[in-house]
């Protein structure tokens, strides 16, 4: 089965695509964490991490407004969260911005991308994405035990019967596992 956390915002589409992993789930209990998402949360979410992570930068302001730039010296004019960001992602904690911008510090991508001084998109979580529809995030939990192979798993077997998935990204950082999604009932909404 596939239980859904209380706070998790879902579209149509997006719930579909839960019915239908949940016929792939056998004896596993699957979460989902988040779908539809605000850049607050998002900011929200890396004030989380990085409290973890113990890599909260001064000028980050909790809760604070999300266009809100200082002037660092040495660094230049940044959005107050892009610091703390940017080392998250040197760390190998994988999150996107709450807001397109340049990544500060070095961090590969799994393609051998070095983004360092490169834009990052905004989370698909706030935008979407390309395709219109919106991602969903499964926490890596099964059954009370983190293991990222087997709701992977699940989400492969379903993928493989059509529920909608394009594709599975695991997040060891955040401890989830993220799919970005197809439309599947575009064709019922007239
Ligand atoms: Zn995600």
């Amino acid at each position: 089965m596939v239980e859904i956390k209380k706070n998790a915002v879902l579209d149509g589409n997006q719930k579909e695509i839960i019915t239908r992993i949940a016929l792939a789930c056998g004896d596993d209990r699957l979460t989902v964490t988040r779908g539809h998402s605000t850049p607050q949360e998002q900011l929200s979410l890396i004030h989380r991490f990085a409290v973890a992570n113990e890599c909260v930068f001064p000028e980050f302001i909790p809760n604070g407004p999300i266009d809100l730039k200082v002037e660092l010296s040495g660094v230049g004019l940044v959005y107050h969260w892009q610091r703390t960001w940017s080392r998250l992602l040197h760390m190998g904690v994988v999150v996107n911005p709450p807001h397109t911008a340049i990544c500060l510090e070095e961090y590969t991508r799994p393609s051998g991308e070095q983004m360092k001084g490169k834009l990052i998109d905004e989370s698909a979580h706030i935008v979407g994405q390309k395709n219109g529809c919106f991602p969903l995030d499964f926490s890596a939990r099964v059954n009370g035990k983190i293991s990222f192979a087997r709701v992977r798993d699940v989400l492969e077997k379903a993928k493989a019967a059509g529920a909608g998935i394009k594709e599975i990204k695991l997040e060891r950082g955040n401890t989830c596992v993220h799919i970005d999604t197809l439309p599947i009932i575009a064709s019922k909404e007239a």
